[in-house]
């Protein structure tokens, strides 16, 4: 791959997001580089769970997800209250995939190396470049030690939650909470069918459970209380400490070891209103495009990952000319004209309520347990 080369797009991040815009970018005609700073896709191993009534993963594979990705299939969570005396059951009316998230990413990987983007791992894009007009118009990079600048029509931002594009770009940045991520082996997981939720209080967050297999499973735990003494937790040591004395999961974890451990952020809510400047879009984490509710962020990074791709591929493909104010708002509407953008809202808003009554309305773990069966409810009515 020849980094001097020209290019129409170039996509910064290859996760998800990233990945899936630079495959519609290709597709769409537009001579397309993916660059990512880490050494090999897929790094970090993240989200397991995706709905399976999507159409972007079978649009992005051109295949269906293939088999050996699929660890098992879901219509059930099992949430149980922060004093664990009571517990609910939710069925959603679709099913979900319980994924393997590296295999999965080469997929996607293959997908758009398929429709002729370049992918450049190792490489740190750097400063913003800016044409006399203010428009971004390329970025300076680092590989193996070496600086050089790319030049493009437009770059398509899908570098994370803690986005260096985004800060350079002076936009907001959505709130995130920190997880600590587990997977084990030689577990006991009662029901391999269900995924379960263990509800915390004071400061609030949850430990889930999302089974592989009966004596597998990713584990973790995160605190949503966004007050700095929350945040200052150790979560690693209270992961433990729940591991130890926790009733449910001490059983379910019983002689069970760690074959991974990881620390990154979730995107917590705050999808960004606004995520572009001339030349420059955000997608996935970078803009927050993340679901509040269930921490959906691969399906929304991917369904905006492409919107975006597929709009601005054309574009640049046509035009011989940065992509500038119009055309980026233009991208802008087209994204939020999407059903992913409408289940985005509606689910940030339906979240910002359920934890504001379950934490802030209520206290303390006995009021959570009064009120159950009206939680139970509300849940019920948002699965
Ligand atoms: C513990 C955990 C559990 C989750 N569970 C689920 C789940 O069950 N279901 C679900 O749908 N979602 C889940 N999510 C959320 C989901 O994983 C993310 O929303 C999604 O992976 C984000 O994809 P992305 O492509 O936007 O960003 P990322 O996957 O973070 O990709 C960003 C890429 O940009 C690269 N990069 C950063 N800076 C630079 C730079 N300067 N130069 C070059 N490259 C750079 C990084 O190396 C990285 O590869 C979970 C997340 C976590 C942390």
């Amino acid at each position: 791959m020849n980094l001097n080369a020209e290019y129409d797009i170039v996509v910064v991040g290859a996760g998800v997001a990233g990945l899936s815009a630079g495959t519609a970018s290709a597709r769409s005609g537009a001579r397309t580089l993916v660059i990512d700073a880490a050494p090999e896709v897929a790094m970090k191993t993240k989200g397991e769970i995706i709905r399976s009534d999507n159409t972007i993963v079978e649009n992005i594979l051109e295949k269906p997800l293939p088999a050996h990705i699929i660890n098992g299939k879901t219509k059930h969570r099992r949430i149980y209250s922060p004093s664990s005396k009571n517990h609910m059951v939710l069925e959603s009316s679709y099913e979900s995939l319980m994924i393997e998230y590296r295999p999965f990413l080469y997929e996607i990987a293959r997908a758009c190396i398929g429709a002729g983007a370049s992918l450049a791992l190792n490489t740190i894009a750097g400063e913003l470049i800016l044409n006399d007009e203010e428009e971004v118009c390329g970025l300076n990079c680092r590989s193996g030690g070496e600086h050089f600048s790319l030049h493009c029509k437009a770059v398509i931002g899908a570098d994370g939650h803690s986005s260096r594009l985004r800060e350079q770009a002076s936009l907001p940045s959505p709130a995130t909470c920190t997880a600590y991520k587990v997977v084990i082996e030689g577990g006991n997981i009662p029901d391999t069918d269900v995924l379960e939720f263990f509800l915390l209080n004071n400061p609030s967050g949850a430990l889930w459970i999302f089974p592989k297999g009966g004596n597998c499973a990713e584990c973790g735990i995160t605190l949503w209380d966004q007050s700095p003494e929350a945040q200052k937790t150790n979560l690693q040591a209270l992961w433990e400490q729940h591991r130890m004395n926790h009733p449910l999961l001490s059983e379910r974890l019983a002689g069970a070891s760690y074959v991974l451990t990881s620390f990154d952020k979730l995107i917590f809510g705050g999808v960004l209103e606004e995520f572009v400047r001339p030349g420059l879009v955000l997608v996935g984490d970078a803009a927050g495009q993340v679901g509040a509710r269930g921490s959906s962020g691969i399906l929304s990074g991917m369904n905006m990952g492409y919107t975006a791709g597929e709009f601005l591929g054309a574009c640049t493909a046509a035009e011989n000319a940065v992509a500038g104010k119009a055309i980026m708002e233009r991208c802008m509407q087209v994204m939020k004209k999407t059903e992913t953008w409408r289940s985005l809202k509606e689910e940030e808003e339906k979240a910002r309520m359920t934890r504001h009554f379950l934490f802030e309305i209520l206290k303390t773990n006995e009021e959570i347990d009064n009120a159950w069966d009206a939680i139970a409810e509300m849940a019920a009515k948002t699965v």
